[in-house]
């Protein structure tokens, strides 16, 4: 019996182990092909794990969620089908798959799920191949339908949540994270009017540097902040450099290439002095910039 359960347990694992390596040598890039590999093997264990939901199915997206969400997964659904064309323009990527959104009933399961510590809680986070959504029962608190409809519209993440899907399939996570964040919120703002700024996040303190945001994102205390400057450098990037560099870095990424080369080949500039010119250019809009908040 042990060596069978070796045995098995060799046949299950030497694929497993070396799928990556040969995918490695073999591929032309094997970074991408491998990220995309565990993205969808994480994507279809979270899918097989999930119990007790029901699924709703549009023409792009399937939404899973518990019967007592069954009312708001009918607006999950028409709003994501709804983003979903003017989201795959902005990225420049239709997917091949269907787009699974998964409602969790409350902060524990997709807590859970994501594997936050209880400190943290949003609305939506993009994760492994999956759109996962805290329920708008949690986070909206009134009562009828009608008033809990028009928050939803205003609020729901969606359309940010689905650009990190389309830019995750488009370049096989080939990015830094303040640049889907940037990018997130510039196409949610685009569709939506949207846009997340408050008191923490004013552009008169001490601004993170580019260091920061490309390699401890996660770990800055103010994230409204780290947030409110990845939208701004992004939206400076597009505006000072025009929408074809940004669709030309998109392209870029896709076909493999380092943010940085990429950055500089479609701007001539490296990303280092665009970051100095972009502070510069917030000194200058301060007022402006606060006075949109
Ligand atoms: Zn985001």
């Amino acid at each position: 019996m042990k060596m069978n359960a070796l045995s098995r347990w060799l046949i299950v694992s030497i694929p497993l182990i070396l799928l990556p390596v040969i995918l490695w040598f073999v591929l032309p890039q094997p970074r991408a092909a491998v990220y995309g590999l565990y993205r969808d093997r994480g994507r279809s264990s979270v899918l097989t794990s999930l119990k007790g939901y029901e699924k709703l199915s549009g023409k792009y997206v399937d939404v899973y969620f518990m019967e007592k969400d069954k009312t708001v997964a009918g607006w999950v659904l028409e709003t994501t089908e709804s983003v979903y064309q003017p989201v795959t323009q902005q990225v420049g990527y239709t997917p091949t798959d269907r787009v699974p959104v998964i409602i969790y009933p409350d902060r524990d399961e997709l807590r859970q799920a994501f594997g936050w510590g209880n400190g943290e809680s949003a609305m939506g986070v993009y994760w492994s191949g999956t759109v996962r959504l805290l329920s708008p029962n949690v986070w909206i608190s009134e009562k009828r339908d009608r008033d809990k409809r028009s928050v939803f519209d205003k609020l729901n993440p969606i359309a940010h949540e689905l650009t990190h899907y389309m830019l995750d399939y488009r370049t096989n996570g080939n990015y830094p994270r303040w640049f889907t964040e940037g990018l997130a919120q510039r196409v949610e703002y685009a569709l939506t009017g949207y846009l997340w700024i408050e008191s923490d996040s004013s552009l008169d303190q001490d601004l993170y540097s580019l260091d920061d945001l490309s390699g401890q994102f996660d770990n800055l205390t103010n994230q409204p902040l780290a947030y409110r400057q990845s939208f701004l450098l992004v939206d400076y990037i597009a505006q000072t450099y025009g929408e074809d560099a940004m669709t030309g870095l998109v392209n870029h990424l896709s076909d493999g290439v380092k943010f940085e080369a990429a950055v500089s080949r479609m701007t001539g500039r490296s990303m280092p002095d665009i970051y100095e010119n972009w502070l510069d250019w917030v000194d200058k809009h301060r007022t402006d910039l606060e006075a949109a908040g």
